[in-house]
């Protein structure tokens, strides 16, 4: 008989997590169908003649997550020291916008892969780059290497079309200078029609995604790139509020808050997410909220440049889609979204302990444990970014959604001796053995090695490109 090649009988898992709310948040499983790239059944199954057969015993399975927000090129750029203990203005100048321009094909192509590698071995099978290092002129086709990547690795790949159309001020003079709004948006219409798929299940999108909205382009250009994503059909993404700087400055250039600035200029709605959001007052939050704008939460890059911890439980609350991001990696060294998940869990209940109060100047709880569990968790990172991305067949569990799974092992001693193995994967706080990555059905990673990928290689790579790029800056003769 023969095997389909999406067709898998996934036995004997001890544990389901689907990424569904309450309830349903479990399946007892313990067995998964996948037919023709999606979730035929879900329960005690038999396999059928030409099946295959992939044994879960002792693993835990999740969706694939979906990250929401990255910066791959970025990937080249961890721990630099003139930026590691600098918060966000300061370390865009010392980081990001000093090292772009040295980017070429073949370096960008490595941090692409380095990034796509490291995510698709935590389980992640959907990315969504923001991607802004373009400048005029450049030698390579950055989007083309970027699809091509993450086909390669059989990932899904969102691409959001950073770039500005003036200079900010922490570019200082690394910029060789911006486009103008007609090349932003005649390349977007370019990438639209090249990679953009509006199916629920797509492997492509294309989001129009201006870098900042305060900075990279005079107000009157910000709502003609909302109107021209609405013409197209695609989704708004941008980073917002991620520190104090964001409400100086809106406030200083327009007397407004950054998301009344937003709703000024067309730039909230579903088809609407934000990366970050750590500063918002709660009248922002209600905003968001009525007009179901997204967030891309980033706790750790939030966390490395200091920059406060969102309030996702009280956006949760008031009707935002929540969904999680990695950031890029010259922020957060450990971009991988068990990590990323894992910080989320901890530090929600870190901020709701925060305002706990002794009973005696009105407080009412002891500690904040109660706002965010597991399940909410992985929820916020599979299908909570599926819905920010517009991709609705994908980051549940249920019959009839795309095949997208994380299959991952317990056998590292961090998950010795627990006794919900359901949570593992997030609790545990190192990166769990991958049984196996299916996206679409189709194996990405098999006992956590990506076919063909000569890990060992692609880290001697970058030890390679580190050293030059340290040479081109002059930290290294
Ligand atoms: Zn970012």
């Amino acid at each position: 008989m023969k095997q389909h090649a999406d067709s898998w009988l996934i036995r004997n898992a001890s544990a389901i997590l689907t990424g569904l709310r309450g309830a349903p948040a479990r399946h007892a499983g313990p067995d998964i169908r996948i037919s023709h790239g999606r979730i035929a059944a879900l329960g005690a199954l038999q396999p059928l003649p030409g099946e295959r057969v992939l044994d879960a015993t002792d693993c835990v399975v999740y969706p694939g997550w979906v990250n929401t927000h990255h910066h791959l090129f970025q990937s080249l750029l961890k721990g630099i020291p003139a930026g590691i203990d600098q918060s966000l203005g300061a370390w865009l100048g010392a980081v990001p916008y000093r090292y772009r321009s040295l980017f070429d094909e073949h370096s960008f192509r490595l941090a692409t892969r380095i990034g796509l590698v490291e995510l698709a071995r935590s389980g992640c099978s959907t990315v969504a780059d923001h991607h802004y290092l373009y400048l005029p002129g450049m030698a390579f086709d950055s989007a083309q290497i970027l699809f091509e990547e993450a086909e390669r690795l059989g990932l899904r790949f969102v691409l959001c079309r950073g770039g500005a159309t003036q200079v900010r001020q922490a570019e200082g003079t690394a910029s060789a200078g911006p486009e103008t709004l007609d090349q932003y948006l005649s390349d977007v219409d370019r990438l639209v029609r090249t990679y953009h798929d509006p199916a629920a299940d797509a492997w492509r999108r294309v989001v129009m995604a201006p870098t900042s909205p305060p900075y990279s382009m005079p107000p009157e250009h910000l709502r003609e790139t909302a109107r021209a994503a609405r013409r197209l059909g695609i989704r708004l993404h941008s980073h917002l509020s991620e520190t104090v700087e964001y409400q100086n400055e809106v406030q200083r250039r327009h007397n407004l808050s950054p998301v009344a600035f937003c709703a000024e200029h067309e730039w909230l709605g579903a088809d609407v997410w934000f990366a970050h959001l750590v500063k918002l007052s709660h009248e922002e939050i209600q905003l968001l909220g009525a007009t179901g704008t997204g967030v891309a939460h980033c706790p750790q890059s939030n966390g490395r440049l200091g920059s406060g911890i969102a309030d996702i439980v009280a956006m949760e609350a008031a009707g935002m889609p929540i969904s999680i991001g990695v950031d890029g990696a010259a922020s957060n060294e450990a971009c991988d979204m068990i990590s990323e998940t894992h910080a989320a869990w901890l530090m929600q209940r870190a901020k709701a302990g925060e305002r706990a109060l002794p009973a005696y100047a009105g407080g009412q709880q002891e500690g904040g444990a109660h706002v965010a569990c597991v399940e909410d968790v992985v929820r916020w990172g599979t299908a909570g970014g599926a819905q920010v991305l517009g991709l609705d067949a994908l980051g549940t569990l249920e019959v009839g959604k795309a095949a997208d799974l994380a299959l991952y092992r317990l056998d590292q001693p961090c998950y010795f001796g627990l006794h919900d193995v359901g949570i593992a994967p997030v609790v545990g706080g190192g990166r769990p053995t991958l049984r196996a990555l299916l996206v679409g059905g189709r194996l990405s990673v098999e006992n956590d090695a990506i076919p063909g990928l000569d890990l060992a290689e692609l880290g001697s790579q970058a030890r390679e490109a580190v050293v030059r790029l340290q040479r081109a800056v002059g930290v290294r003769a």
